[in-house]
């Protein structure tokens, strides 16, 4: 489980009413279970249920079992799609390791309102199923205009974009792996349903650290391409 407080050997941590719910009510955990708890900063530490009631639990830190692992530094930057879509997208992104999460809007995004507490709750949500220590940031929505005006120079960029100059994705990071590429910064950029228009294109291609990639012969739903992306990337440059 994610908590915010910091894990030390004997610290009390109690739980807000959802989780404290998910315990009693769904795993069916009585005083006295060990449960595993990561707060992002301290590595994975045991805990014992010392106390649950209805909608309240309370927890006693016990022994650390894994240490905080530095984990690769990848964004996906993402047009916002439909919910269910997104949700799934956040989900995966989560599980295959990206860092920070980023709503971008583009030109033909469809999708006008994000709820990135409903996002950031999906992150935690995958980060505990699928054991990782941290919980992937959700940044709130910026234009995709202004996010390359103020694009940090070091970051690489891939671009999934099907266009003339995209280079096979497998190829891009076949070579950025050979150059020793996968401990520098990367971010995974997907466009919404509708694609990029002309002018977004043009200012990604000023970026001085992008690649345009593509995925194969087939147009992907774009969450489809998200999680392609990022397992290549994972493959390739990953740990
Ligand atoms: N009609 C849109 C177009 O022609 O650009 C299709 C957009 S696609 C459904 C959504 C996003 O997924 C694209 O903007 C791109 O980022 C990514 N994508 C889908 N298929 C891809 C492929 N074969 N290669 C690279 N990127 C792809």
């Amino acid at each position: 489980l994610h908590v915010e407080e910091t894990l030390v050997a004997g610290q009390v941590v109690g739980l807000d009413h959802g989780r404290a719910h998910f315990l009693r009510t769904v795993l069916r955990l009585q005083v006295g279970a060990q449960v595993a708890l990561f707060n992002g900063r301290d590595g994975e530490w045991s805990a014992e249920l010392e106390g649950l009631g209805k909608g309240w639990a309370s927890l006693v830190v016990g022994q650390q079992r894994r240490p905080q692992a530095a984990e690769a530094d990848l964004w996906l930057v993402f047009a916002p799609i439909k919910r269910g879509r997104i949700d799934f997208l956040i989900e995966k992104a989560t599980e295959l390791g990206c860092s920070e999460l980023h709503p971008a809007l583009t030109r033909f995004t469809a999708v006008d309102r994000v709820n990135t507490d409903r996002l950031a709750a999906n992150a935690k949500e995958a980060a505990e199923q699928c054991e990782r220590l941290s919980v992937p940031t959700v940044a709130p929505p910026r234009d995709l205009g202004k996010m390359i005006d103020a694009w940090p120079e070091e970051r690489h960029l891939l671009i999934c974009a099907e266009r003339g100059e995209a280079v096979p994705i497998g190829e891009a990071l076949a070579e950025a792996s050979e150059a020793g590429l996968g401990t520098h910064p990367w971010a995974v950029l997907i466009g919404p349903e509708g694609g990029f228009a002309e002018h977004e294109l043009t200012a990604l291609t000023r970026l001085p650290r992008a690649h345009f990639v593509g995925l194969g012969p087939r147009i992907l739903r774009a969450d489809t391409a998200g999680v392609a992306a990022l397992t290549c990337w994972q493959a390739w440059l990953g740990d």
